[in-house]
């Protein structure tokens, strides 16, 4: 039986909806259905920012979306990246590991391949309006409006990714799910168009395993949202699960991460949410780096609802 339910904040209106559709008694198989429903219906949706059709595009105003999945049992992972018209990016990694795929991560033009041949539906990028007007206005402040109808031909490199205006380009947010159930088994998903106006072929955390996202059965399960890099960097999600897995508590495990290995990042090095849920199905998250509040969503057997909550600003 699913026992609870992890989310950052964007996903909140997803994990309403799946969690509503829950039989009275949920089968222990249903973690992963659990958290596609939720990820299926932020993706669709297109006020939700920074993900599926409320994405936001790479520098020539094309949609990228990476997502990633992993089963805490046997460590099952799929993930793929940079996947342009694919939507539910998310029902990629989950399809893969339905099928025993053979390979952990498919990027680019492989991965969109695969969504054609395994039959998902592809569709043109779907920009929104207001994303699309963003691009138009960031391309055009940078190459001048003449270049907006052909944007390949320009020089990125020199043009927009020079060491200061790259500082620019950040990663906003991304949809995070973790679950478990009640016999201690872990699930974790991830689904992002990135970072908004990123060099094309960027990948973030959202589809590296360990970075953004690592679960563990008996241990927990950890998802990070923000800046990408960093969670690269310090192998973030796998570094705090293997804290937990060796007797730290959520929150004790976040401090020492903090500690030993984000505090050994350069000053000012960006924004980074931790998103834990730990052994027994208790969430803790904390920002570093964050000036403003941050919230996540809870749900648990227990209370059936889905709360927003504050997270921890621990830096
Ligand atoms: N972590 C994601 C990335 O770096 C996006 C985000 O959460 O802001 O692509």
């Amino acid at each position: 039986m699913v026992k609870a339910v992890l989310g950052n904040a964007l996903g909140i209106t997803g994990l309403r909806d799946a969690t509503a559709q829950l039989p009275a008694e949920p089968s222990s198989g249903g973690m992963l259905d659990l958290l596609g429903r939720a990820m299926r219906k932020v993706e669709n949706d297109p006020t939700v920012p920074w993900v599926g059709r409320g994405g936001a595009p790479n520098a020539l105003g094309e949609m990228e979306f990476d997502s990633g999945v992993m089963i805490g049992r046997d460590m099952r992972v799929a993930a793929v990246g940079s996947v342009r018209n694919v939507v539910e990016i998310s029902s990629l990694p989950v399809d893969m590991l339905a099928r025993n795929f053979p390979h952990v991560m498919l990027v680019g033009d492989g991965a969109e391949r695969f969504a054609r041949e395994a039959g998902h539906r592809t569709e043109p990028d779907a920009l929104t309006p207001t994303m699309r007007e963003q691009w138009r206005a960031w391309f055009t402040g940078r190459f001048g409006s003449h270049a907006v109808d052909r944007p390949h031909g320009v020089d990125l490199v020199t043009g927009a990714f020079s060491p200061q205006r790259a500082a620019q380009v950040q990663p906003k947010d991304t949809v995070v799910f973790a679950a478990c159930d009640d016999e201690g088994r872990f699930a974790a998903m991830t689904s992002t168009s990135g970072a908004q106006h990123k060099f094309p072929g960027r990948l973030g955390d959202s589809p590296i395993c360990g970075a953004g996202f690592f679960a563990l059965d008996g241990v927990g399960a950890v998802l990070c949202t923000h800046k990408g890099e960093l969670a690269i960097r310090t192998a973030a999600a796998a570094t705090i699960c293997t804290y937990m897995e060796i007797g730290e508590s959520p929150e004790d495990a976040c401090r020492r991460y903090v500690r030993d290995r984000f505090s050994k990042l350069p000053p000012n090095s960006g924004e980074l949410v931790l998103h834990v849920l730990g052994r027994d199905g208790d969430p803790f998250v904390c920002s570093l780096g964050i000036p403003k509040p941050v919230t996540y969503c809870y749900w648990n057997v227990t209370t059936k609802v889905v709360e927003e909550r504050p997270a921890v600003q621990l830096l």
